[in-house]
């Protein structure tokens, strides 16, 4: 617990988080960042980062995001490494609670991320962690020599069945249309390896197995025919949804739990703002996470000097 009224808590450390705690801690308003227990977001679940400029070579998801916490510390953020619980901001100072202690802020910055999707049927729910995951780059190592799937039809799933190409000796990668949504580059680079065989047209409907996955039950939407699959990993890329649930009716959510930012970055409460993936329906990449964490500094600091709040 403290007393202390921060200028500034972000409560996230993915890119945006990291980002808006640099750039703030720049314009001296020593931010305080809620990590969440699990520091640096989805990028510390990446392999290799390509497409981040200034890394012509690629860099590793964990380096980049430690590279970003060490820049953030370099000026003077202050870090505590635990995860928001509940937020008032119908008081002023704002509330932060977090499971270690209550914290009071002048501004927030909303930069919580998204999470995995999950295909919500009950057999995939049994078996995660028994062979059912949602992170290749965690978990592809158990899978030498063996046989697993992908679901999806994104870059995600095209970058998880190639990653697992180095580890299973079979990958197959399920899809529920015939067309992927996948970036060109990626496509080519799924559809031309000789370890992956695409199954299009297609939803898993169980997955079967007792102590551990040994097959899954796939049907084609088009012809209705159910067939099974024998593997030993299932691998669910469906895309993510966002880490909203303690900002509910705290401030304005879009109908899939999005933050909406109404004026640039700031949310329906005024001096909370957002950045991110936690606000981003299209874009999702790290770079725009970056680069609006950034924007959501920037607006938080003039928000602060020009309503007199500091
Ligand atoms: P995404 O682009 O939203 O793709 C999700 C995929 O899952 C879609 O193909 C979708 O099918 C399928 N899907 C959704 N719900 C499903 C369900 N219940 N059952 C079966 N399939 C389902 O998500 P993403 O691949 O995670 O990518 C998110 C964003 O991150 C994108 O902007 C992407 O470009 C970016 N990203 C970039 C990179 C990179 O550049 N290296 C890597 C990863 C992600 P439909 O196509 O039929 O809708």
């Amino acid at each position: 617990m403290t007393d202390d009224v921060q200028n500034l808590i972000i409560i996230g450390s993915g890119p945006a988080g990291y980002t808006a705690a640099i750039y703030a801690s720049r314009a001296q308003l020593e931010p305080l960042i809620i990590t969440g227990t699990q520091m640096g977001g989805q990028l510390m679940i990446t392999s290799e980062v390509e497409n981040y400029p200034g890394f012509s070579e690629s860099i590793l998801g964990p380096e980049l995001m430690e590279r970003m916490r060490m820049q953030a510390e370099r000026f003077g953020t202050k870090m505590v490494q635990d995860d928001v619980v509940d937020v008032d901001f119908s008081v002023y100072p704002f509330k932060v609670m977090a499971s270690g202690g209550e914290y009071r802020a002048l501004s927030v910055i909303i930069a919580t991320g998204s999470s995995a999707r999950w295909l919500d049927i009950p057999s995939e729910t049994n078996m995660r962690g028994r062979g059912v995951s949602a992170c290749a780059t965690c978990d592809a190592f158990f899978f030498k020599e063996k046989v697993v799937a992908v679901v999806g039809g994104g870059d995600s799933a095209m970058e998880e069945a190639c990653y697992l190409t180095k580890f299973a000796s079979k990958v197959y990668l399920i899809h529920r249309r015939h067309e992927f949504r996948a970036s060109k580059a990626m496509q080519e680079r799924v559809l031309k390896h000789k370890k992956i065989e695409v199954i299009w047209d297609s939803l898993v409907e169980e997955v079967l197995g007792e102590t551990k996955v040994t097959s899954i039950k796939v049907r084609n939407v088009k012809t209705s025919a159910i067939n099974e699959v024998k593997l030993d990993g299932l691998f669910i890329a469906i895309g993510h949804v966002p880490n909203t649930s303690v900002f509910k009716g705290k401030v304005e959510l879009d109908e899939m739990g999005y933050v909406v930012p109404k004026e640039n970055t700031m949310t329906s409460v005024p001096g909370v703002f957002t950045a991110g993936d936690v606000c981003d329906t299209r874009y999702k990449q790290a770079i725009t996470a970056a680069g609006c964490g950034c924007r959501a500094a920037i607006d938080a600091d003039r928000w602060l000097h020009e309503n007199d709040k500091l």
